[in-house]
């Protein structure tokens, strides 16, 4: 089969790869019909992150059953199904208790490599979620969101605390971000300040409930937020990038006793202890479970009551997908779906 491999900082090539067979009882093979670039894979592509040798890339799918291991019950051949970049058991406590992305037989699909004509997948029936019936194409972009941005920007807002009257601030205008809006509008938030300079990004943002955009970041972001929130910040804070400014940024938007809900995978930060100290608000956030969101998320997709998919704003073949990894480097693009 044809997958995505990285081999070195900004060399990401299409090549052949092993077709994955069954390998525990538990797995399923998916024959995929979506999968799309991560802002997180910008990081070994820009180099931020070392690449250790050929990789596999990719750990967001959406695809039909092909074949299913001997333990497998809940899901079958034929089925549509969503996951998430952690295969979970969604059985043992941290499951239950809803952090699937903690899950004690957690197994990172990042590292099988999901940017590709097939995937294995394991624990297949904690992880996957079937759609009802085989859903038409012009839903596919939305339910390959929900296996990540939109199920990671959706915890973001959770985390955050985001509810019915809120005042929530939302710190990056990737995906994630953007799709926090869209979570923290259908949470019922009364206000959604948006932190984007990039004109397209407030559009969607605004298209997706944001009340109010600010452009400025760093200090004088903060201060923006400040200016709008009576003096006091926000109820509650989406931290969508994961570096220092935009940590200090979300917590510093934040008023005492509020929420930050952090999804933004962390490159280098370092809190201050006295600044976290007197700030009195509460951090919550990590890899998303996305699986505790999904059944949801794909009702409401399926409902056509929300529409996620609007982040791809760029769709190529799976065969070009380096164009797509070097447009999103660019910042040309918010993120590149790839048709396999
Ligand atoms: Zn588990």
């Amino acid at each position: 089969m044809r997958g995505v491999v990285l081999h070195a900082p900004g060399d990401v090539r299409v090549e052949e790869r092993d077709d994955p067979v069954i390998v525990a009882p538990t797995d399923a093979v998916i024959r995929l019909s979506a999968t799309c670039v991560c802002g997180s894979d910008l990081w070994p592509y820009r180099g931020v992150e070392e690449v250790d040798g050929p990789s596999p890339m990719g750990h967001e799918y959406v695809g039909v059953v092909a074949e299913v291991g001997g333990e497998v019950r809940d899901v079958r051949p034929g089925q549509f199904v969503v996951g998430s970049f952690f295969a979970s058991d969604n059985t043992c406590e941290l499951c239950r208790a809803g952090y699937q992305s903690s899950c004690v037989h957690r197994v990172p699909i990042g590292g099988i490599g999901a940017q590709a004509e097939y995937l294995r997948v394991p624990l297949a029936d904690g992880t996957l979620v079937a759609t009802p019936g085989t859903p038409p194409d012009d839903l596919v972009p939305s339910l390959l969101a929900a296996s990540d941005v939109l199920g990671t920007g959706w915890f973001a807002a959770v985390a955050a605390e985001v509810g019915p009257g809120k005042t929530v601030a939302v710190v990056g205008d990737g995906a994630v971000g953007l799709l926090g809006v869209l979570a923290a509008r259908q949470l019922g938030a009364a206000r959604i300040i948006a932190m984007s300079r990039h004109e397209s990004r407030q559009a969607l943002a605004l298209e997706y409930g944001a009340t109010d955009i600010v452009t400025e970041r760093g200090d004088e972001g903060v201060a923006r937020v400040k200016d709008l929130t009576d003096g006091l910040g926000a109820h509650s804070v989406i931290e969508a990038v994961g570096t220092q400014e935009s940590m200090m940024q979300a917590i510093r938007s934040t008023r005492p006793g509020g929420h930050v809900g952090y999804v933004g995978v962390t490159h280098d930060v370092a809190l201050p202890g006295m600044d976290l100290f007197f700030s009195h608000v509460h951090l919550h956030g990590g890899p998303a479970p996305v699986r505790r969101f999904l059944p949801e998320l794909v009702d409401l997709i399926c409902d056509r009551r929300i529409d996620p998919g609007k982040v791809f704003d760029l769709t190529l073949p799976l065969d070009r997908a380096p164009e797509g990894y070097e447009a999103m480097d660019e910042r040309r693009a918010i993120k590149t779906l790839l048709t396999v």
